[in-house]
């Protein structure tokens, strides 16, 4: 079985390949890049990826080594993200599937990322943690679905560090510059907590951050490493309190997402598991980022579980779309 995946929600146009042993044939991706002062504008993205998709399907055809024939199926992500640039994956995953007679695997983004993880690292029962620029939930499969056992309730942990580096005039994506200026911030300045339960809010420490920049009075390394110090306890705090309470039926923790790749996080994460007597997994960085594999992958799942694609005149998209919405029939 040979699988090959459409990812287009938000920044990155990427296609992926793998077969059934989940061996990855080919990962072909283009990332926009706004300029700078600006963030993702869909149309402007979407244009990107109109003019790099078809470059980007052959070269990730031939670097599989394989025809275009051999493949059982096409996942695509339907969502959630920015309207133009899904509707430009779809359309060439409908184009495809039209033209070569492939089953077409519509595939929610962020179950792709959960998958993935899980998937590489055989996890039975885990506990994860997606962090990136479109979600920030904490999650556990439960009947059928993965189910949310803390979330933020305003913006991701993506968007707060994304948008703080645009207000004070760094480049895009912010996560890893403001990693690397926070590792020489000495001095933590107090900055809004906000957590409620297993939830957790983080535009209140955004306008924080931003008017103490704005105001002059902490450097650029201090604000980085308050920032961080306050996000990422928040994150491991909620999901603290959500393994606490599932902990007998978790036998795991897994992070995922691009804010997975930053090292603060992560050690304050494994530093919280280990007193519960659990492992962190986490995929190397390029796994963490959106691309087309994650999607191959939900669209194997759903192939080797016997469900059927759906017809290319309704491969439709959804920009707002929650993954505990989505029956997971293969676990
Ligand atoms: P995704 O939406 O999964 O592609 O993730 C993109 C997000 O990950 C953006 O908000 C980036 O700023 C963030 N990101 C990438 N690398 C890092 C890092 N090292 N530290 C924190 N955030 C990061
Ligand atoms: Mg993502």
């Amino acid at each position: 079985m040979i699988v090959l995946g459409i990812e287009s929600t938000a920044h990155t146009f990427g296609v992926g390949i793998i077969n059934e042993s989940l061996r990855i044939l080919s990962d072909v991706r283009r990332q926009y890049f706004p300029p700078k002062g600006m963030g993702i504008e869909p149309f402007q993205t979407a244009e990107y990826h109109s003019k790099y998709s078809v470059d980007v399907v052959k070269k990730a055809i031939e670097e599989a080594g394989i025809s275009i024939k051999e493949i059982d199926a096409i996942a695509y992500s339907k969502g959630p993200g920015l309207g133009p640039c899904l509707r430009i994956g779809a359309t060439i995953a409908r184009a495809l599937s039209l033209k070569y007679n492939i089953p077409l695997y519509p595939v929610h983004h962020a179950i792709g990322h959960i998958e993935l993880v899980r998937s590489y690292f055989n996890l039975s029962n885990p506990l994860i943690v997606l962090v990136s620029g479109g979600h920030t939930v904490i999650t556990a499969y439960r009947g059928g679905r993965w189910r949310p056992y803390g979330e933020t309730l305003d913006i991701t942990i993506g968007n707060l560090l994304d948008v703080f580096a645009r207000e004070v005039g760094l480049d895009f994506p912010g996560g890893p510059i403001i990693e690397k200026l926070a590792s020489r911030g000495k001095r933590y300045v107090e900055l809004p907590y906000n957590i409620k339960g297993c939830n957790f809010q983080f535009s209140g420490l955004l306008t924080k951050a931003i008017q103490l920049m704005k105001k002059g009075q902490v450097s650029i390394e201090d604000l980085s490493f308050s920032l961080q110090e306050t996000a990422f306890s928040i994150i491991v705090e909620a999901t603290e309190r959500a393994l606490t309470s599932l902990k007998d039926s978790i036998n795991s923790l897994a992070i995922t997402g691009g804010v997975a790749s930053n090292n603060v996080l992560y050690e304050k994460l494994v530093k919280m598991a280990n007193i519960h007597g659990l492992k962190v997994y986490r995929l190397d960085k390029r796994w963490n980022s959106d691309n087309g594999v994650q999607i191959a992958i939900v669209g194997l799942r759903m192939l080797q579980q016997g469900l059927e694609g759906v017809p290319p005149e309704e491969a439709y998209i959804l920009q707002k779309w929650r993954f505990d919405e989505v029956d997971i029939q293969w676990m």
